[in-house]
């Protein structure tokens, strides 16, 4: 799950990484109260789950209560790649002397965490590890040592700080910050730029905060933190019926089980000469009960013309599979065409059970290919 700016930096407090004092505001008037609680110059911030915000026109220093309620005008209802601006952080305004990059994500190769740091922040650290590679100082922790402070010293001098006060606060944010990824079962933990002011104070300027959603059950609060408002209607029910939705813009809907088949799917149903509405992954089970969530989330779509049903049962049986998309044509009413594939574990003995009963409206195919054309002339 990613968090929201203003919700990595309330993570951030609660850890004693410094950040600015700010408030969340969805309209201009409210942006313009949070001024002038904040007083003084302040900065307007897009709530997005996106970066480059800035570039985007999403983040605008305001001067008083009157032109931070303009710089929200302007920046609310904006697109920043896809993402529409509904909410604002409205921050008391930071100079900045040096913009510094400060991470830690997983090394999958290495199973462990890593850390990044260098002075060369504020741009994308893609960038930076490109066309300045020596700049960036990176060092992995062993995640049953735990983080020891010999390792932030390295990292600090890796990346070149020099200053003995920067230092010191630099090396207390790292350690605040490891706790914090730990702790809140990041996956990542983005500080980008990680500033230095002209006072000579390092704080957290951005936060970039992805949570692991398995271990969303541990965190109640965090969890309450998601916006469903921002995620697609029909994306939330899915997640809601445990069902891997994605739309897509076709007509073609499609159900497969486990992700490699369902991708698959995807694509046989474009070399078929169709448009995928979705993608639906029943995942290993496929259960009688399981088959019914998918194929309410999938009918939902109003794009979907036909429905593409494509199972390889390994684990899963076929016979189990049918009986389940039986039981859903019982249990809801489906109005657009089904073609059905089975193949592998009991897959005799499922297309008798949907030959036997032989419900309107429900075509099995023996192969992949002819399925999916068949799919896409149905939908046609
Ligand atoms: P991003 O573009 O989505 O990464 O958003 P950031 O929060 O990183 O902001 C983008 C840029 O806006 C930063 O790199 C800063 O240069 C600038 N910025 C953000 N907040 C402030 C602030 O309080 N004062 C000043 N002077 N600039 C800011
Ligand atoms: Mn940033």
């Amino acid at each position: 799950m990613d968090l929201y700016e203003y919700q990595g930096k309330e993570l951030f407090k609660r850890y004693g990484i410094p950040v600015s004092e700010g408030r969340l505001a969805t309209s201009p008037e409210e942006a313009r109260a949070a001024a002038e609680e904040l007083g003084g110059q302040v900065v307007v911030k897009a709530q997005v789950l996106t970066g480059g915000r800035g570039k985007a026109g999403g983040v605008k220093l305001a001067n008083d209560p009157r032109d931070a309620e303009q710089k929200a005008r302007e920046i609310l209802g904006l697109d920043i790649n896809g993402h529409v601006v509904h909410k604002l952080w409205i921050e008391r305004a930071s100079d900045i002397a040096k913009e510094y990059y400060l991470s830690i994500t997983f090394d999958r190769g290495e199973k462990k965490p890593l850390f990044m740091l260098t002075t060369q922040g504020g741009v994308e650290i893609e960038q930076v590890a490109e066309e300045n590679p020596d700049a960036l100082a990176r060092l992995h922790v062993d995640a049953l040592e735990g983080f020891q402070p010999y390792q932030g010293r390295r990292l600090i001098y890796g990346a070149g700080i020099e200053s003995p006060e920067e230092q010191k606060q630099v090396l207390a944010i790292i350690g605040k910050l490891y706790r914090c990824f730990v702790e809140a079962d990041a996956m990542l933990c983005e500080v980008n730029p990680l500033i230095v002011t002209p006072q000579g104070e390092v704080k957290a300027l951005d936060s970039k905060f992805t949570v692991d959603d398995s271990a969303l059950f541990r965190h109640a609060d965090v969890a309450a933190w998601r916006d469903t408002s921002a995620a697609d209607p029909l994306e939330a029910f899915a997640r809601e019926k445990g069902v891997t939705y994605v739309k897509l813009d076709g007509e073609v809907g499609i159900l497969g089980n486990g992700a490699g088949l369902s991708m698959s799917t995807v694509d046989v149903v474009v070399v078929a000469g169709g448009k995928p509405a979705n993608f639906c992954d029943l995942g290993g089970g496929g259960s009688a009960e399981g088959v019914v969530d998918a194929l309410e989330v999938i009918t939902r779509d109003p794009q979907v013309r036909s429905i593409f049903f494509n199972i390889f049962g390994g684990i899963t049986r076929c016979d189990e599979v049918a009986r389940g998309i039986l039981e859903a044509l019982n249990r809801i009413e489906i109005n657009v065409p089904i073609v059905v594939r089975l193949d592998g574990t009991n897959a005799d003995e499922g297309r008798k059970i949907l030959a036997d009963a032989a419900p309107p409206n429900l075509y099995v195919e023996p192969t992949m290919l002819d399925a999916a054309k068949r799919a896409v002339e149905l939908a046609a």
